[in-house]
């Protein structure tokens, strides 16, 4: 059962994080030469063939839910990156010097702009690339507009400050290791078992501020299951943290050390797994984008834990109890696993095997809609009444489904969802896969170490 009034609390105090942020003392001008710059060093091949393959053909609006929900042409995906294409022509094309003559260079005005269009009304859902006709990763353009205006200062202070504090004080909400093991204490009175701070254990697994404030049946779903199958795991307090603010506000150096503090715990314990929570930009974060110092690839492998449960139950690991056949259910794909992570059979195969009835949404997987809360949309407070538009025409594609239950693996999604419930006194259930597992577990069956 999730508590209403510590999900209300965790709303009220995402109205107040613009007051934490450190205020910098650049110049306006500062400000567009330090954008410029980051933009021009990040344009490379890939990105300058997307900025001038593009053939204003308009496919990729219909994609977009920001645009589908508004019908306002700011919101079009290929829009988004007019301003880097601007900086392209001037700086970085075959014809730069005659570009020059006739393209305007950028100004501040333009980057307080664009802050809307790359954080608000951008989840870098990566929807509009699946129908573009020439693959125009508008997603990646728009992440490199997002590091362009943090260097610059001028990501969404809500983003600002939790950047600020995951890289000073290691913490996000408050919350570090001593918080962590307050959580797991508690948790162990109530009967579930968390290994933590082992000295070598095969999987690590990473939770997340939401799952350790808000969404603990996810987390205790997790641990449990970890338990079930009898693997050797281990929570790490050095190294928790799966909610990535580096990679959300546009912070490089950021998404590094981050990442570096769960890699460095992980090489340390000898995982050979590394088990991300239900958080769908955490899963990118560290599946495709995390390096050793060196730059080579991570020695271990990378999960998300609705990913790994689905796998165990395919191959037959994970013994459940009979489940309710008359109990209609459906899946929302989180972008960044589905679309991006091609996360999509595991989670499935993880809810029929509960026995219920499910019913995927139309469109599913790859092509199903974004919920419109997530790289960080959710915690930006001018954005509210624009993500409640874009979430209308994922709470009509559950509502036709005639599910009593959408399950999610993504905290973000689940928040957002949660949100909307509650804004339209929706009555569908909204639960995590994992913990839905976790409930039909038949722990007559379970094995141990
Ligand atoms: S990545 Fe998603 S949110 Fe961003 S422009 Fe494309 S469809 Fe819209
Ligand atoms: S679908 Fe692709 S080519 Fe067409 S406008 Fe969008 S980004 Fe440009």
């Amino acid at each position: 059962m999730i508590n209403m009034d510590v999900f209300r609390g965790f709303l009220e105090a995402i109205h107040h994080l613009p007051e934490m942020a450190q205020p910098d003392h650049l110049t306006d001008p500062e400000r567009v030469k330090i954008a410029k710059k980051v933009m021009i060093n990040k344009i490379d091949r890939g990105l300058a063939l997307d900025l001038e393959a593009c053939v204003s053909c308009g496919y990729c609006t219909e994609a977009c839910h920001f645009y589908q929900s508004t019908h306002d042409p700011k919101y079009s995906p290929s829009r988004k990156l007019d301003l880097l294409r601007k900086v392209h022509a001037r700086e970085t094309s075959a014809f730069a010097p005659v570009k020059r003559l006739f393209t305007p260079d950028i100004t501040i005005d333009d980057l307080k702009e664009w802050q809307e269009l790359v954080y608000d009304s951008c989840t870098e859902c990566g929807r509009c690339s699946m129908i573009c006709p020439m693959g125009v990763n508008t997603a990646r353009g728009v992440n490199v507009m997002r590091e362009a205006l943090f260097e610059a200062g001028l990501a969404p202070l809500e983003l600002q400050a939790v950047a600020q504090e995951q890289a000073g004080r290691g913490t996000v909400f408050g919350v570090g290791s001593n918080e962590l093991l307050a959580a797991v204490k508690q948790i162990e009175e109530q009967g579930t078992a968390i290994p933590v701070d082992l000295r070598q254990a095969d999987v690590m697994l990473i939770t997340s501020v939401i799952d350790i404030l808000l969404y603990q049946d996810a987390f205790v779903g997790s641990a449990k299951i970890l338990n079930h199958l009898g693997v050797k795991w281990s929570l790490r307090t050095a190294g928790f943290e799966g909610a990535n603010f580096g990679l959300l506000s546009g912070s490089e150096d950021l998404q590094k050390l981050a990442s570096k503090r769960l890699i460095d715990e992980a090489l340390q314990i000898g995982a050979k797994i590394v088990l991300v929570p239900e958080c769908g930009h955490a899963y990118p974060a560290m599946r495709w984008d995390a390096r050793l110092d060196d730059g080579e690839p991570l020695p271990f492998k990378v999960m998300a834990v609705s990913e790994y449960v689905g796998q165990q139950i395919e191959k037959g690991n994970l013994k459940l109890t009979p489940g309710d056949p008359s109990h209609r259910v459906t899946y929302h794909d989180a972008c960044k696993l589905a679309r991006h992570g091609g996360v999509m059979t595991e989670p499935r195969s993880a809810l029929k095997a509960l026995g219920v009835d499910f019913v995927d949404t139309a469109p599913t997987a790859e092509q199903n809609w974004c919920c419109g809360g997530g790289a960080g949309a959710f915690l930006i407070n001018r954005a509210e009444g624009l993500r409640h538009q874009a979430w209308q025409i994922k709470r009509e594609q559950v509502e036709a489904t005639g599910a009593e239950t959408v399950a999610v693996s993504c905290g973000s999604c689940r928040l957002n969802f949660m949100a909307g419930a509650e804004k339209d006194k929706w009555p569908v259930k909204i639960e995590s896969v994992v913990a839905m597992v976790a409930k039909q577990l038949d722990e007559s069956l379970a094995k141990t170490l």
